[in-house]
């Protein structure tokens, strides 16, 4: 596996490699880091896809607001690097902060209403800094394909809105929720959680496998879902709901019933971590 960190490097590295191999796809799984493995079955799709795969990792501070975990999100680089190694990463790139966003650094990317909704109105600028880094790392990887986990849906309803408006040559994969055996979404945020904290959060996956089951018993009025959801989500003594979402997919608009594709989405705190969730549904 190749390490590299500076800028101008993967730059001169990608323009030889495509000069190199013409016919080939370059893949990029873009991560902040303390992977798992939700994040490796990501390079297991891009190995599939692409003759190189490029991992970065990047602790994007631009999508964090003021009171967020920035500085405390979880980082182990050298474990990082041995499980990159191990899944078959080609490129790892892991770029410095004052490399990304130097001080004269001035543009942002906003991918408008998508990124207002949902997460976006918890966390006021957080998909700005998503769309931001995204789109920096397409452009330095020159990435042919990348891919991305619907853990984040609404992120990949973004990167694609970013990838469609501005004409940017690559295909978005967006990749299946990977979960604990007793149905936790697999997070770098879990290892926050307290044990009781941690026992209690697998509500978010059976609240959404409850109101999936709602729906294929015909239920099909979202106020009603939602109720559910709520309910269903505050017996858990230790949850407070954030959100919950029920909205057409990738568009995110809001409806009174069911129709077409749809997300089901929860965000939840747990003490001071913020656990998030979702279920896609064809009606
Ligand atoms: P992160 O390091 O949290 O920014 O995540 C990097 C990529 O891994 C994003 O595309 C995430 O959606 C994806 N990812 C994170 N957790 C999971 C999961 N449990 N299953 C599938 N993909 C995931």
């Amino acid at each position: 596996m190749k390490y590299i960190t500076d800028i101008e490097d993967m730059q001169h590295f990608v323009r030889q490699w495509k000069r190199e191999h013409s016919s080939k796809q370059i893949g990029l799984v873009p991560t902040m880091g303390f992977l798992h493995a939700g994040h490796l079955s990501l390079v297991r799709e891009a190995k599939q896809k692409a003759q190189l795969v490029i991992m970065s990792i990047f602790v994007n501070p631009l999508q964090f607001g003021p009171s967020e975990d920035y500085e405390q999100y979880p980082r182990d680089s050298i474990r990082d690097s041995e499980l990159a190694m191990q899944a078959g990463v080609d490129v790892l790139f892991t770029p410095q902060v004052t490399h990304m966003y130097p001080e004269t650094a001035q543009t942002t990317v906003n991918s408008g209403y998508a990124s207002e909704v949902m997460c976006g109105r918890s966390r006021p600028g957080h998909f700005d800094g998503v769309a931001t880094i995204v789109l920096k790392l397409l452009l330095l990887t020159q990435a042919d394909d990348a891919f991305f986990g619907l853990k984040d849906a609404q992120q990949v309803a973004i990167v694609e809105q970013i990838v469609n408006d501005l004409n940017v040559p690559v295909r978005i994969h967006s990749c299946p929720i990977i979960r604990e055996s007793d149905g936790l979404a697999l997070s770098s945020r879990n290892v926050y959680l307290s044990e009781e904290q941690r026992k209690q959060a697998i509500i978010l996956n059976q609240a959404l496998n409850q109101a999936q089951v709602q729906i294929e018993q015909g239920e099909r009025q979202i106020n009603i879902l939602k109720q559910h959801l709520q309910e269903t989500i505050t017996a858990m003594p230790l949850a407070r709901i954030d959100y919950i979402e029920i909205r057409t997919y990738p568009t995110l608009m809001e409806r009174d019933n069911l129709d077409g594709r749809m997300i089901l989405a929860v965000a939840v705190w747990f003490g001071t971590t913020r656990l998030i969730d979702n279920k896609i549904i064809d009606i």
